[in-house]
């Protein structure tokens, strides 16, 4: 992050037009009927890329062993991370009904270093001045 402190949430949107899926080359991304998480086929991918140039806020990335492109599935529809953020009474992350995502779906699909500068503007003005 270019701001420090400030820190913002950088997950998949599952965007209706789902870019990534379409550029995969190999048909290694789908879409899951219940959930409609992104699902990789790591036996296809290929590693090359097109679906994190294809993601508006580059959320894909090729993980560091094994080199198969990694996206969220929502745990199958059970957040783990969700569970995790409740239990350590953090109280950040919620289960949202699809239809209440339209405007969180452009936000989080956002380049995240985009999202910051918007944050540190809004928090201390164009010029770095503090807005209270
Ligand atoms: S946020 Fe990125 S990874 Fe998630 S559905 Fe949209 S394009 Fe795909
Ligand atoms: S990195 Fe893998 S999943 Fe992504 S576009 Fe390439 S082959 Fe498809
Ligand atoms: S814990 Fe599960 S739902 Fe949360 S970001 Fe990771 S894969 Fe997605």
């Amino acid at each position: 992050m270019p701001f420090p402190g400030l820190e913002v949430p950088h997950l998949c949107a599952q965007c209706d037009d789902y870019p990534c899926v379409k550029s995969c080359p190999v048909g290694a991304l789908s879409v899951d009927e219940n959930t409609k998480a992104v699902i990789v086929d790591q036996e296809k991918c290929t590693s090359c890329g097109d679906c994190i140039e294809a993601c508006p806020g580059n959320v894909p990335f090729l993980h560091p062993k094994h080199n198969k492109a990694v996206i969220c599935d929502l745990c199958g529809g059970d957040p783990e991370c969700v569970k995790a953020c409740q239990e350590g009474g953090f109280n950040a992350l919620h289960l949202v009904s699809d239809s209440r995502m339209d405007i969180h779906k452009k936000l989080f699909a956002r380049d995240p270093l985009d999202v910051a500068k918007d944050l540190a503007i809004n928090l201390f003005g164009e010029k770095g001045e503090e807005v209270v």
